[in-house]
């Protein structure tokens, strides 16, 4: 089975930062299929689109998934109860590429950081580095301690870890790097996919506004540079993880 519909449980909705919450959802059926970098898509009730939402850390029951509150749906979202029963089609997307023995970084930057958490998992000796606006945004740093003896946090205004960019510390450390895996706002991809430029391999995930999520609708149309040129394609199906040379950062 490549991707379906499941009901989940949600077991558990806590507010871990302003306007940040943290779900688990169990429907083992589903969630064992699940790998790094995937996302979901979220039915909402009283809403036709789903809302896709990155898997921030799976195990074989369960799927955990961190959001924050921007418009109506992830409002609705926020405020659903322990107990409640939610549609989810999963597991979509191409995900990162983790391999043996390689020493990977994971860069994050704000709500784009909850997917590196699986991600690292898969990885030997992961290092992470992830960075907020400002502390009071700062999510998942003891979870990536538990994974990682080598995380990084930066904010752009200093309030907690390192006062600067996470690219500002990727560029100490690309010696003790093969490959980076990131995944944030556009800008910061741009930045992290120039440090890394013909010195380590880097794969970006890209967000996108999508409807469907199984290359259906071609919402989320995306130009790509190929061998061949330039081809489009589509954020929920040929990605959300690419190759960062093949994204145009606009
Ligand atoms: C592959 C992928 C993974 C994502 N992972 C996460 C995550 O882990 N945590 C998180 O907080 N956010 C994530 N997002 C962004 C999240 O999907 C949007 O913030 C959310 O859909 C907004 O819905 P809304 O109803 O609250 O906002 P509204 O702005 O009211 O939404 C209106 C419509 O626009 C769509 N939309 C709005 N913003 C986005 C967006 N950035 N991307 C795609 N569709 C959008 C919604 O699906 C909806 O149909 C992800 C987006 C993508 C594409």
């Amino acid at each position: 089975m490549k991707y379906d519909t499941r009901m989940f449980k949600l077991l558990k909705n806590e507010e871990i930062a302003d306007g940040i919450f943290d779900w688990t959802v169990e429907n083992p059926e589903l969630a064992k299929l699940c790998k790094c970098g995937q996302f979901v898509n979220i039915k909402v009730p009283g809403r036709v689109l789903r809302r896709p939402i990155s898997i921030c850390d799976a195990d074989e029951n369960t799927l955990r998934l961190v959001f924050q509150v921007k418009g109506e749906g992830t409002k609705i979202m926020s405020e659903m109860k322990v107990g409640d029963e939610v549609e989810i089609l999963a597991p979509l997307g191409h995900g990162f590429n983790i391999e043996k023995g390689k020493r990977y970084c994971f860069v994050g930057g704000g709500i784009g950081v909850p997917p590196l958490l699986f991600s690292a998992k898969q990885a030997d000796d992961p290092m992470v580095i992830t960075g907020f606006r400002n502390k009071d945004l700062v999510i998942l740093q003891d979870d990536f301690k538990a994974v990682s003896d080598k995380v990084y946090l930066a904010t752009d205004d200093g309030s907690a870890g390192i006062h600067g960019f996470v690219t500002d510390v990727l560029k100490e450390r690309l010696d003790e790097i093969d490959e980076v895996c990131a995944c944030g706002p556009i800008p910061m991809l741009k930045a992290v996919a120039a440090v890394c430029k013909d010195k380590v391999k880097c794969q970006v995930s890209l967000e996108e506004r999508m409807g469907c999520g199984i290359g259906a609708c071609l919402v989320c149309a995306c130009k790509t540079k190929t061998d061949e040129g330039e081809a489009m394609t589509h954020v929920c199906k040929n990605g959300p993880v690419y190759d960062a040379r093949e994204v145009f950062y606009e």
